[in-house]
């Protein structure tokens, strides 16, 4: 067995955590390639190395001095290496790093050091080899990751390699330059390293254990999900629900390994399981319940709508034309609405409208704004009765209007639209009916 373990900033925030790491390698062989993130809070108020380079970065830019800044680097990762007492001095590193700094090297290299330096620090600790995935992770001249020729080059470097620390959040250009993925990005690393190297398993190590059915600052100590599709995560992750970096699923997903969440401060809990298909029923109707604020809904009117072929196209080719992407796109007869974010949309409002006007002369339009959507997802809807019906009682019950509702074609999402203010008190009483009642 293989397994790909990848640990997040908060696992790797200090020397005791560390040790906390090893334990959970050394506990099971099959861990075998390891992915750090870089460190992460010791405590509430701290602050990540990552986000201590940016900073440190942007004073060298501008050609001012760092040199405070990059010494309290260097102490936190010191502090990392006095404490697990190992016999490694970086600073022939630091002083590459600081040199490069000097030279403009990117803000991009500036915050994959993070990584690089606790990828050396946990290879040492570990005695496994280290990668650099500026070897073999590739991103194109557009700075787009290219996943073919990173899998071909990354299995390649991994091939016939036991034990391996690779660290996350960055790859090279094909002439060197640094490139990272977007925050939070190890995430991804980890999945690309597993899908390269065939892994039965993809572990990833967080600071909770796993997913919850919703959000513990709405819902005070919900239920955690023992399995969970990639189906499901993924409309779970795009509203909103955090833990996975939302890109890191599809390297593993076409390949059919798990992905496994699990705590480093609770290695005993099984956390959460990512699989592609299961027969496994989830233990209530829906596996989860996540939700975003902040979306505006253009309501367009027209009588013989239904008549006119390539209305639809002409409306949604003026979003197109302001470069705005659409949520969801609810229909009637002689209506149209068009839901979008409210942030995006806001500065182009007026120039929307006229365009809506010119292509389709609608008879009438408005725009509802402050609107809230809640995912209710669960791959056990589809086959059983009456989940919608329990969902408009509940929120009927909470007295909740409900603007806008839409079930997705894979009927494993019932997508709701409420108003910003009424979206806690919504998710509490869905929670509430499948979870607390069970009814
Ligand atoms: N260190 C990076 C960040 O803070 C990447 C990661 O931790 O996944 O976003």
């Amino acid at each position: 067995m293989k397994k790909v373990v990848k640990f997040g900033g908060s696992s790797l925030a200090s020397a005791q955590q560390f040790m906390k790491v090893g334990n959970i390698i050394h506990a099971d062989e099959d861990r075998r390639f390891v992915v750090p993130s870089a460190p992460g809070k010791r405590f509430d108020k701290d602050t990540k190395v990552t986000d201590m380079l940016y900073a440190c970065y942007a004073l060298a830019e501008k050609d001012h001095d760092f040199t405070k800044e990059f010494s309290q680097i260097e102490e936190r990762y010191q502090e990392i290496i006095d404490g697990l007492k190992l016999d490694l001095d970086l600073t022939p590193e630091f002083n590459q790093i600081i040199d490069n700094f000097k030279k403009k090297a990117g803000a991009d290299y500036a915050a994959s050091r993070g990584e690089y330096l606790n990828g050396i620090i946990m290879a040492c600790y570990l005695g496994f080899e280290f990668v650099d995935p500026a070897d073999a992770i590739r991103f194109n001249e557009a700075g787009v990751f290219d996943a073919e020729l990173t899998n071909k080059l990354l299995g390649k470097r991994l091939e016939g390699i036991e034990q391996a620390v690779i660290p996350g959040f960055y790859g090279a250009m094909a002439d060197g330059m640094v490139k990272t993925f977007s925050r939070g990005g190890s995430d991804i690393t980890g999945s690309i390293v597993a899908k390269a190297i065939q892994a039965d398993v993809y572990e990833n190590w967080t600071d909770v254990s796993g997913f919850l059915i919703a959000d513990p600052r709405i819902i005070k100590n919900p239920k955690g999900i023992d399995m969970i599709t990639y189906g499901e995560l993924r409309e779970l992750s795009y509203m909103g629900a955090g833990v996975l970096h939302e890109d890191a699923i599809f390297p593993v997903r076409k390949e059919g390994i798990p992905i496994n969440i699990r705590n480093t401060n609770s290695p005993e809990d099984e956390g959460t399981w990512i699989v592609g298909n299961t027969c496994q029923k989830s233990k209530y109707t829906i596996t989860g319940i996540a939700g975003k604020k902040g979306f505006a809904s253009i309501n367009i009117e027209k009588d013989m709508m239904n008549a006119e072929v390539g209305f639809g196209r002409k409306v949604l080719q003026v979003f197109e034309d302001y470069n705005i992407s659409f949520e969801h796109m609810p229909s009637g007869i002689d209506t149209l609405s068009v839901m979008v974010h409210q942030s995006e949309f806001v500065d182009k409002e007026q120039k929307i409208l006229s365009g809506i006007n010119r292509a389709v002369s609608p008879d009438h339009v408005d725009i509802q704004s402050d609107l809230a959507l809640i995912a209710v997802v669960g791959r056990s809807m589809k086959s059983q009765r009456g989940t919608a019906g329990r969902i408009f009682a509940a929120l009927a019950h909470a007295n909740i209007n409900v603007r806008m509702i839409d079930q997705g074609s894979s009927e494993q999402n019932i997508i709701i639209g409420v108003d910003n203010e009424d979206f806690e008190t919504a998710i509490k009483a869905i929670y509430d009916i499948f979870v607390e009642t069970r009814l």
